[in-house]
């Protein structure tokens, strides 16, 4: 039997939004590559800060808008948040060190996948958020075996 590799989830406003980020956060396994796509607003660096809460960080969750990563331990894990809005060509892939952030080990969670199409790794789970006239709907993909685990444990 294989289970379905995509569902959606409705989240009717914030407090949903970290509900769904504490699940997920508990599902995470070293190595989990997680593209976040959606519109500007429509929740991806949200899910990330609450995502950091649940496990137990206290510190300030920036949006990696500027530095295009940003670096997190916590709970055992380790974490890079990217945001490639910013991030233009091949080049800069290449002198950005990117490449070796995605080890296996890392947790890999990118908002602008398709800024960096062709350099990143494939995801093994996507979420993307669509922006409803009241608060979001989230389509779940898993993308690998260990994808599809991480979203049969939410
Ligand atoms: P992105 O990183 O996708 O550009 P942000 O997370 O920075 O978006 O901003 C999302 C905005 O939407 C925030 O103002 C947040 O309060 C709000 N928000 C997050 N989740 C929900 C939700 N489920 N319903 C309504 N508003 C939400
Ligand atoms: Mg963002």
């Amino acid at each position: 039997m294989h289970e379905p590799n995509h569902s959606r989830i409705n989240l009717p406003d914030e407090a949903a939004t970290a509900a769904f980020a504490a699940l997920l956060a508990h599902a995470l396994q070293p190595g989990l590559v997680i593209y976040l796509r959606g519109n500007l607003g429509a929740g991806k660096t949200t899910l990330v800060r609450a995502l950091l809460q649940a496990l137990g960080y206290t510190g300030r969750v920036k949006s990696p808008t500027y530095t295009l990563i940003e670096h997190y331990e916590v709970a055992g894990l380790h974490l890079r948040h990217f945001d490639l809005y910013r991030f233009r060509d091949a080049e800069e892939w290449e002198g950005s060190g990117f490449r070796d952030d995605f080890d296996g080990r890392n947790i890999c969670l990118v908002e602008w996948p398709e800024q960096a199409a062709g350099l990143l790794p494939p995801a093994d789970v996507s979420l993307t958020f669509e922006i409803l006239q009241d608060g979001r709907d989230v389509l779940l993909h898993a993308y690998s075996d260990a994808g599809q685990k991480c979203l049969n444990a939410l």
